[in-house]
């Protein structure tokens, strides 16, 4: 098999880094790729948001398939062009995709099928419609503008003051562009929040060994919102009663919805929940795997991840082939200084190859860059050192071993990745 990879952050080169262990696969392209994916695979420069300048590229290459990373691809219909000409891929249509590319859209969608989640207030067009609809609302109430914004959409306002200033920060001045056209206004939910992510071909489907992220830049969950800064998995995360009540109220009526609506969805599907007193509840709808908790599920994978991702896009999707090996991952992302803000970049990187020396780590590479001899720095995430091992612990300890023999100037990162690990309860345990 000859594999087309769209993408260069950390969870591209986690799916590389997998893919190539696949004695079917003879060749990996990925684009634009990085500093460590240009060590296991082709990397080729193009746009990744740009669905005909990937057009153009598939019809050169003749990728047996392609597997797409990054949710603007989707939302810009990737999807459609490829299946369209009878090219696999995995990825969702630009119809499904609308689940994470309007946020409108996806509250329409689960309130249509009666899953749960936040009560809805409203979507506006204006600001002063929003900012009325505030009146009489129980705080907190959460805002969000409708369209892609890299997590910079949601806001959860504990009061009147805050929720007008970000209402009108978003729809007047634009700070997130079109995105902000349209915002919703829903109800704040409180709990713990759970990342549930599924594969399917648009009938049959899988779920993957449940994660959580780390949102906030430092430890105690302090400081600014990031992409993410590490994230864990653990069977104990999901207790098999919990796992069945999101299966049952949440997974089925989606994949029945989808199904009902004519929407084909084949590829990734991650579920942000919270878990409330009164049951799981849909956050959000991802189009596409997280990062980084692909690196942590990555990991753990005990399956061929190309045959299992080529019978996908047949639409053949087989749920048993997906073996994990039991246990538990981490993932501790390496950040530049001043990241989430604006960061330093160009930085030489130091240690890479004395992780080597450390049992079962793997370093994937998110914002690299190779510059001769030397990996620099070339994105705010710069490093996701990953371990797959008997307990959380051990997992923890070998990566945090790993990460400091890593150095480049302005480094940070959490020290507190998998730290909370208390159990998570369905409702009425
Ligand atoms: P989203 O992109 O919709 O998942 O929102 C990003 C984050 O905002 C979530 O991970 C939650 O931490 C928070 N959030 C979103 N919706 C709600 C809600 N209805 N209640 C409380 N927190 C929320």
């Amino acid at each position: 098999m000859k594999i087309l990879v769209i993408g260069g952050g950390g969870r591209e080169h986690a799916l590389v880094w997998k893919l190539k262990q696949s004695p079917r696969v003879e060749k990996i392209w990925c684009v634009p790729g990085n500093g460590g994916i240009d060590s296991e695979a082709e990397c080729l420069p193009a746009d990744p948001a740009d669905v005909q300048e990937l057009v153009a590229l598939a019809k050169r290459l003749k990728p047996d398939l392609t597997i797409v990373g990054p949710e603007l691809p989707l939302v810009n219909g990737i999807g459609d062009a490829f299946r369209g000409r009878g090219w696999p891929i995995v990825g969702p249509s630009q119809r499904a995709a609308q689940l994470e590319g309007s946020k409108i859209f996806s509250k329409q969608f689960l309130e249509r099928h009666h899953i749960p989640t936040a009560q809805t207030y409203g979507a506006f067009e204006n600001a002063r419609d929003a900012v009325q609809a505030l009146s009489g609302l129980k705080w907190p109430v959460v805002i969000k503008a409708d369209g892609l914004c890299a997590g910079k959409g949601v806001f959860v306002a504990q009061d009147a003051a805050s929720a007008e200033d970000f209402i009108h920060r978003v729809m007047d001045m634009n700070e997130v562009g079109a995105a902000g056209k349209r915002v919703l206004l829903e109800e704040g939910l409180e709990g713990e929040e759970l990342s549930f992510i599924v594969v399917t071909d648009g009938q049959r489907y899988a779920p993957l060994v449940p994660t959580r992220d780390h949102k906030r830049a430092f430890d105690g969950n302090r400081g600014p919102n990031t992409g993410g800064m590490g994230a864990y998995s653990t069977d104990e995360l999901l207790p098999a009663k919990l796992r069945q009540q999101i299966a049952d109220s949440i997974v089925e009526p989606t994949m029945r919805g989808l199904a009902a609506e004519g929407i084909l969805y084949q590829g990734f599907l991650y579920i942000g929940l919270m878990l409330t007193g009164a049951g799981p509840k849909v956050l959000e709808f991802n189009c596409r795997l997280g990062d980084p908790e692909t690196q942590a599920i990555i990991v753990r994978m005990d399956f061929d991840l190309a045959q299992v991702l080529a019978e996908l896009a047949a639409g053949a999707l087989e749920p048993a082939r997906l073996k994990w090996t039991s246990g538990a991952s981490a993932c501790v992302v390496l950040a530049s200084g001043g990241y989430p803000g604006k960061f330093m970049s160009g930085r030489k990187i130091a240690g890479l190859t004395d992780t080597a020396s450390v049992n079962g780590v793997q370093v994937f590479h998110a914002g690299t860059l190779r510059k001769g001899e030397s990996i620099v720095t070339n994105g705010g995430r710069v490093l996701g050192v990953t371990s797959a091992d008997d307990s959380l612990e051990r997992a923890l300890a070998n990566v945090y071993e790993a990460a400091a023999k890593i150095n480049f100037e302005g480094m940070h990162y959490r020290k507190d990745i998998g730290a909370e690990t208390g159990r998570v309860h369905a409702a009425g345990d």
